[in-house]
């Protein structure tokens, strides 16, 4: 059990005000792996003092310096990466391999990014009459959820130490126990004191109160949409800047000339991957009517084989939900998807046959979905793929756009400019075609209500950033 009884602030592990605690649960047998302590508004205060101290230090800090940081913290991240994969596991059900690659290697990976960028960016530039300088913004808060916590965190902690901004991190409660662990490692690469500091707690009390805060200039927040639209209402008093990463229900579109097999199989992953728990998860698949029995059938026989089980085996496919609120949330859309006449294909309603212990649901299949179905338009979290048909390639564009929500998608076709043209015209942050893997440089963010601003890469790098001009 990891057990932690402080917060971190202005470079020191201290005691919360309050005694309260939260307890982390494992959602494989739902037994307690941890616990953390709940951060009060004045454990904030104190957090906002220091970060607002060290940024006098932090923002006037050396390009080499900052890189010296990046590339330490990239490192001992990589040294850690058992550790915290098994604590990723245990707090949100990840089958570790998955772990290993995607919470600990991608986030690694992240902060090495910005330590490249850094060697060539440009800082100022002139236009005519002008000087033009980017600064960094000031003191940030980043409020993160539990999907994929570190990788989400370190998205926002990494361009914040690249840009000379300080920070105060306030983690998800189901997943927080990796953010300790990062406290740790920045606490060993001797950041100035105040430069990183970690608050945990409630997202009602302390979430909102980071929105509100008049010390605080910027606010990045990555969850839900509801959790979302109160952060910006609580930011908007003190006019900071506030980035959004927020739900999706991302199409995956099939063309008329795509390989149905390689179709079919890369459905599954690209919606169940991390246990359905993704945000870019490609939940709607859209297939040429012609090809649906094709596609269907294949789709129908790998979930059969999908394994469902304890995350810590190797050969797990699927965990457990994070929670008993999630694993019941998800079980109410296949029931929904059920009732409105959606065709189940594989998997349904309660826990895999062999297991009775742990907060798991089935890996589930729908098809004949008409776009008035619940399921089609909501944003599930879980591992329910929602299969619809088209009669020509205008109704598949419009079928992918036929969403409130624009994180992700992805293109099949064996003609790849045709694929490219479909892309662009899809009303979404990022689109795989043929495959194309997710790309750490790349700028990752949310049209319509899947949020505000990008994150990865230079473009994550200038959120934090202001811009002057100097008229010379
Ligand atoms: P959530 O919105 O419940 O919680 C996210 C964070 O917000 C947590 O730290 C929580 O404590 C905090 N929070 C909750 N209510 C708040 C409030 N009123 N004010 C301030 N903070 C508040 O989301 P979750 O369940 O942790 O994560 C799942 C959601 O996150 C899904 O909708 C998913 O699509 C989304 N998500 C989006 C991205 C992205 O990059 N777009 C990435 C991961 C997850």
């Amino acid at each position: 059990m990891q057990v932690h009884d402080k917060l971190y602030i202005n470079g020191k592990w201290v005691d919360a005000t309050s005694e309260s605690v939260i307890e982390v649960i494992n959602p494989t047998n739902e037994k307690i792996v941890g616990k953390i302590p709940v951060g009060s508004k004045s454990d904030v205060d104190d957090a906002v003092h220091a970060a607002t101290n060290a940024f006098k230090i932090w923002s006037k800090s050396s390009i080499e310096d900052r890189i010296e940081k990046l590339n330490l913290l990239s490192q001992k991240i990589k040294e850690k990466t058992e550790l915290l994969a098994k604590t990723i596991t245990s707090e949100v059900g990840t089958p570790i391999e998955y772990s290993r690659m995607a919470m600990v290697g991608t986030p690694r990976v992240v902060s090495r990014s910005y330590a490249k960028i850094l060697e060539t960016y440009e800082w100022e530039e002139n236009v005519r009459n002008s000087l033009i300088v980017k600064e960094p913004i000031g003191v940030c808060a980043f409020i993160t959820p539990w999907n994929f916590p570190l990788h989400q965190i370190i998205g926002k902690v990494a361009p914040a130490i690249a840009a000379g901004c300080t920070m105060i991190l306030k983690p998800s409660k189901e997943a927080p126990l990796n953010a300790f662990i990062l406290a740790e490692i920045i606490d060993e690469i001797d950041l100035p004191p105040g430069v990183f500091n970690l608050v945990s707690g409630h997202g009602a009390e302390i979430g909102e109160y980071l929105a509100k805060h008049p010390g605080i200039d910027m606010i990045s927040f990555t969850g839900s949409t509801d959790a979302g639209k109160n952060v910006s209402r609580a930011a908007s008093d003190s006019i900071k800047r506030v980035t959004l990463e927020l739900g999706g229900k991302s199409a995956n579109v099939a063309l008329e000339d795509c390989n149905p097999q390689i179709v079919a199989k890369m459905a599954i992953n690209g919606c169940f991957q991390n246990s359905g728990q993704t945000c870019s998860a490609l939940t709607r698949l859209i297939i040429p009517k012609k090809l649906s029995k094709e596609i269907s059938d294949i789709i129908v026989e790998r979930v059969s084989r999908y394994s469902t089980g304890d995350p810590m085996d190797e050969k797990t496919k699927c965990g457990p939900m994070v929670s008993s609120k999630q694993q019941h949330s998800v079980t109410e859309y296949i029931k929904t998807g059920i009732e409105e006449g959606g065709k189940l294909i594989a998997g349904g309603l309660g826990m895999p046959e062999h297991l009775d212990t742990g907060f798991f649901v089935k890996p589930t299949v729908f098809t004949d979905i008409k776009t008035n179905m619940t399921i089609w338009k909501e944003e599930i979290f879980g591992p329910v793929l929602v299969i619809a048909t088209y009669e020509n390639e205008d109704e598949a564009l419009l079928l992918a756009n036929d969403s409130i929500y624009g994180l992700s998608g992805a293109v099949w076709s064996n003609d790849k400019e045709k694929a490219i043209n479909f892309a662009k015209q899809m009303k979404t942050g990022q689109v795989s075609v043929n495959g194309g893997h997710f790309n750490v440089n790349a700028p990752f963010g949310g049209y319509k209500m899947s949020g505000n601003g990008r994150e990865l890469g230079i473009h994550g790098l200038e959120e934090f950033l202001e811009i002057k001009s100097i008229q010379m």
